[in-house]
């Protein structure tokens, strides 16, 4: 007897959607924020995911039936049958997960039961079938509805897993529905969607659907990690790497907790562990895994590994573990703090008579402009932004330009070497005071970093041209409501961080 036991009610939806590409670059992005040095990567990469917290495999054969209800006249029964069951023939080369067709059937997906102690509850009838995935994931050509029970000895097994197939025109192709098939059959026998971009079962939230067709090494690893490899196959392979190696915050200059993972060899074969390497230059491996240490099947090692930051902000380096199964990524997150970053505060005024805003952080002119003798008229708003009065790593430096009265008397305030180069050669009248006025952090389109606070910017757009910064988005919405542009990167428009 076994009873059914729902993890996550209502959470355990995994679909397959296209063209959000743009969103989920932001997802990743907020993920990893980019060292502003280096790292050209936007994603991270990780090991793959399963359907639920812990790994849950089927412990039997997978029965599914099909129903035709809805199908697409393109797509007859016998093809999408067919088509099923070339994907499910394609894990089942890779590992030893096995799945029964037990024929047609009326019953639709999601079907439920009345269980006389739970209520209701899933039918335990893996069933295929046609509907519209829109009401379950907008945008999806494929939900599939995995169930997770607890066996009687207490492991968490997969015990329902239905897939509903679109029908509502995000199928257009046979091509398409391999793919979605291949994807959604994965998701049946238990796994999640995956970090790693080229692989079958990329998805959200980090990275986006591959499109691809064949099963990658990342599916083949993830499929064996929760069956084992195909009868009669030799494969060695881990699963014990963890999804990513975090550092917390780190001291610059000083040696991180060491931190460690471990290779543990779940295949059937000797795994050799060739190599690890890191992507960057801050991480150092303290031992435990030398270089061509060979791991015969159930056998581990344990890499203990530091980092000493060169420079603060945050970074992610990439570890990549070079096996006999090929390599294996390990990202590894640390925030440097600078044990003397200093900052000022950049002040805001304002000039109620020519209607303009100013910031400065330089004592000499907050003094003047606060006495309201030598230049008068100047108020503080009361806001103010922190700025790096030297050059910090990971900052740029902030131009700073004086318009002449006939094109606003005011000034402007350009982020980044570009911006200011930019500014001169388009206003040949404008008066550059300081090509490095301050530093800022630079937006990676339009995403600050993490630790540092998006600086608005909106343009007065009158022939007395004004520029105001800001952090508080709420008061840009304000002024924009007023007939000022927002300027700026990405759909926040932010032109730079403050420290
Ligand atoms: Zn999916």
């Amino acid at each position: 007897m076994s009873h059914r036991w729902s993890l996550r009610p209502g959470l355990a939806l995994v679909c397959l959607l296209f063209a959000c590409g743009a969103v989920l670059s932001v997802h990743a992005r907020s993920v990893l924020p980019q060292s502003a040095a280096k790292s050209t990567s936007t994603n991270p990469q990780a090991k793959f995911t399963f359907d639920f917290g812990p790994a849950a495999p089927w412990t039997a054969p997978i029965h599914w039936r099909y129903n035709g209800a809805g199908e697409p006249q393109q797509f007859p029964t016998t093809l999408s049958v067919a088509a099923l069951q070339n994907a499910m023939a394609k894990w089942s080369a890779v590992c030893n997960v096995a799945f029964v067709y037990d024929g047609p059937t009326a019953i639709p997906p999601r079907a439920t039961v009345i269980d006389p102690i739970q209520g209701t509850v899933p039918d335990s009838i893996n069933v295929i079938g046609w509907g519209a995935a829109a009401p379950f994931i907008a945008g999806a050509a494929g939900v599939t509805f995995p169930v997770p029970y607890l066996d009687d000895n207490g492991n968490i097994t997969v015990g329902d897993a239905d897939i509903l197939l679109d029908n509502t025109g995000r199928i257009p192709s046979n091509g398409v529905l391999d793919q979605i098939a291949l994807h959604e059959v994965g998701h049946m026998l238990g796994l999640g969607h995956s970090e790693i971009l080229t692989s079958i079962m990329s998805g959200p939230p980090v990275a986006p659907y591959s499109g691809l067709s064949t099963l990658q090494t990342d599916d083949v690893r993830g499929c064996r990690c929760l069956y084992g490899p195909a009868p009669g196959q030799g494969a060695a392979y881990t699963c014990s790497l963890p999804k990513k190696v975090e550092f917390g915050d780190v001291p610059t200059g000083a040696q991180s907790t060491p931190q460690s993972f471990t290779i543990f060899n779940d295949g059937n074969v000797p795994l050799t562990v060739n190599d690890i390497t890191s992507s960057g230059t801050e991480l150092r491996l303290l031992g435990g895994c030398p270089a061509g240490i060979v791991l015969p099947p159930g056998a581990r090692c344990t890499e203990q590994l530091a980092v000493v930051p060169a420079s603060s902000g945050f970074r992610a380096e990439i570890l990549t573990v070079a096996t006999s199964d090929g390599n294996y990524p390990v990202p590894t997150t640390f925030n440097a703090l600078s044990a003397t970053a200093p900052h000022v505060a950049a002040v805001e005024y304002y000039n109620p008579v020519l209607d303009h805003y100013f910031v400065t952080w330089l004592a000499n002119e907050i003094a003047i402009l606060d006495a309201g003798v030598k230049i008068r008229n100047w108020v503080r708003t009361g806001r103010t932004f922190r700025a790096f009065p030297v050059e910090q790593a990971g900052a740029s430096p902030v131009c700073r330009f004086y318009i002449p009265p006939d094109k606003g008397n005011s000034h402007f305030y350009g982020r980044g070497t570009a911006e200011c180069t930019a500014t001169a050669q388009n206003n040949p009248s404008f008066v550059l005071e300081d090509p490095a006025f301050m530093f800022m952090v630079l937006p990676a389109a339009g995403v600050c970093p993490v630790g540092t606070t998006p600086v608005y910017r909106v343009f007065s757009n009158r022939a007395d041209a004004n520029h105001r910064y800001m952090t508080d988005p709420a008061l840009r919405d304000a002024m924009v409501a007023t007939g000022w542009l927002a300027e700026g990167d990405g759909p926040d428009r932010v032109v730079m961080c403050a420290p």
